[in-house]
């Protein structure tokens, strides 16, 4: 088999930069990607044989663990009856049942291709419901690709060190608002320089894309009221939370009503998939049913579907997964900061649940700026010398750490005493 260095000098002249996704490029940590061959429960291989306990996980959806064999043999079955048919499917009223049954805010459900199609998705039908044209987001939120949300994205955007992307007019940027996250005032403010032209505010209940950072208390539901307030829909991005923070995500979590929400990354059990869902009232406005055009040629595809299925079925039928998630981030975290602690080193760890982040700066990370000042020298350091010693992050300062249910407390450990040992220096 060709090495991971063969395969990225092949990739560089055929994909743009080697890669499908800028995230999986290791450039902001100096290294070339390491190829991955296959993968099974914690772990990943790369091309040359190597295995890393893993805290990608595909950077969230393999929550059950890589390869898990009731979501991999559903899958085997699912296929032997054709891959697509582009028409309706008892399957996809089956998934969609499913969701509306067991996450109380969802009433209507339509499945798309990923999280960013949700997302498009989700704020087009805003602006048709409310026939406003301005949306609120928070700085150092990503809610995927599409035009109107590159505008001081997280994620992969805020790793390159650039403001927002080429190639996005002024005129879908300008209906954008960008406020603080965590700064209430902020959002309070753009209602007023804009009365009523918000359709809606959308966040990340809890922000993961700017590494994690935590909702302050009174956050979420300031924006339920100024959202209220203002007429402006309340749109949470779940397309992390959901299904990991709790099976009903972040609005489970924290009790606040989003009036849509959109989700990705878990809903597909490892396959593409986003979804968004709410209000019936709202989602009824959705083609063909209202005048909302969306549409897919692959939406509710029936692998796909099955994947997501299955897994959805795996958490929510099994709630003892959450406590085990639960406990494997207070195991991990905590022992973490107690290291930190220990080395008095100039970092700070945020987790909620099974997600969390180190990063590589002494002061509180509560919003974009404050993120923005952590030393990515210094988690390059930390990068390759965990990869080194057989352990997958994600190669960015901006990233979260993703436990699975297949982490058992010795890959745990295991994870703190290489943390250690690189703090010892
Ligand atoms: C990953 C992500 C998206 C985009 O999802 P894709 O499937 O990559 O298009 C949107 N919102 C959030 C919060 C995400 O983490």
């Amino acid at each position: 088999m060709p090495t991971s260095a063969e395969l990225m000098e092949r990739a560089v002249k055929v994909i743009p930069g080697g890669v499908n996704s800028p995230v999986r490029a290791f450039q902001s940590v100096g290294l070339t990607p390491r190829f991955i061959d296959h993968a099974d429960g914690p772990y990943v291989w790369d091309v040359e044989g190597n295995r890393y306990l893993d805290y990608v996980g595909s950077w969230g959806p393999m929550i059950l663990g890589h390869n898990d064999p009731v979501v991999r043999e559903a899958v085997q079955k699912a296929c032997e009856k054709g891959l697509s048919f582009g028409a309706a499917t008892e399957l996809e009223v089956i998934i969609a049942e499913f969701i509306c049954e067991t996450v109380p805010h969802v009433e209507m459900v339509r499945m798309v291709n990923s999280g960013t199609e949700a997302v498009m998705s989700a704020l087009r039908l805003a602006r048709g419901f409310t026939g406003r044209d301005k949306v609120i987001k928070f700085a150092g939120n990503y809610h995927g690709h599409s035009d109107c949300m590159l505008v001081e994205a997280g994620s992969g955007v805020m790793t390159a060190g650039v403001p927002g992307s080429a190639g996005v007019p002024a005129g879908c940027a300008q209906d954008t608002l960008t406020a603080a996250y965590n700064d209430l005032n902020s959002v309070r403010a753009l209602f007023e320089g804009n009365p009523g032209q918000v359709a809606a505010v959308i966040v990340e209940p809890v922000a993961a894309n700017m590494g994690v950072v935590l909702p302050a208390p009174g956050f979420l539901e300031g924006l339920r009221a100024l959202c209220d307030e203002n007429g402006a829909l309340l749109v949470f991005d779940e397309v992390i939370c959901g299904f990991r923070l709790a099976y009903g995500g972040a609005a489970e979590r924290f009790g606040i009503t989003p009036d849509l929400v959109t989700y990705g990354k878990i809903i597909g059990g490892g396959m593409p998939v986003g979804a968004f869902g709410g209000r019936a009232d709202i989602m009824g406005q959705m083609a063909p049913a209202g005048p909302v055009y969306q549409a897919g040629t692959l939406s509710g595809n029936p692998i796909a579907m099955t994947a997501g299925l299955a897994q959805l079925r795996a958490l929510h039928d099994q709630p003892e997964r959450y406590e085990r998630l639960e406990a494997a981030g207070a195991r991990l975290f905590g022992g973490i900061a107690a290291l930190l602690e220990k080395h008095g080193a100039p970092c700070t760890i945020n987790h909620v649940g099974s997600i969390g982040s180190v990063f590589f700066t002494p002061d509180a990370v509560t919003d974009y700026a404050s993120a923005k000042k952590s030393d990515t020298d210094a988690f390059a350091r930390y990068f390759r010398y965990m990869l080194e010693h057989g352990f997958s992050l994600a190669p960015s300062q901006f990233e979260a750490m993703f436990i699975s249910c297949a982490h058992d407390d010795a890959a745990l450990d295991e994870t703190l005493s290489a943390i250690d040992a690189f703090l010892q220096g």
